[in-house]
């Protein structure tokens, strides 16, 4: 946790194009994008990923879908886009900070 970069980006440490914000979560901007718009959400806690999540946690991921019609109501993506959470090594998950990627602009490719 203490060189987590997510950890960092939520702390202020490490700067990030902010999307949104409030006291639970933040949104930013992917530093490489796999599509026209690829942004994060991540909770403001470090846990490790989905296989972490429990009654007491789970309200950051709650707060993270409740917000997510109007983020990509404000990215202009709601007509279509895709949200995507890696897990472990098989999943190729490479920050070990719970994260869902939204991902839209273009028409995407299948899964896999
Ligand atoms: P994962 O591979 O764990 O599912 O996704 C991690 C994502 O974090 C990658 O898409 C990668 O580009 C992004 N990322 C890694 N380091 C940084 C950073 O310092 N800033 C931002 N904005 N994104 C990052
Ligand atoms: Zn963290």
């Amino acid at each position: 946790m203490g060189d987590c970069v997510f950890c960092k980006i939520v702390s202020g440490g490490i700067p990030s194009k902010k999307v949104f914000e409030d006291e639970m979560i933040l949104v930013f901007h992917d530093i490489n994008p796999a599509a026209p718009v690829h942004v994060l959400c991540v909770p403001k806690i470090h846990m490790e990923s989905i296989n972490e999540l429990n009654i007491s946690n789970i309200g950051y991921v709650s707060r993270i879908f409740e917000k997510m019609p109007e983020i990509v109501k404000s990215l202009g993506i709601s007509e279509g886009y895709r949200v995507v959470s890696n897990v472990g090594e098989d999943g190729r998950q490479s920050v070990g900070h719970l994260h869902f990627h939204i991902l839209g602009g273009r028409k995407l490719g299948f899964m896999g």
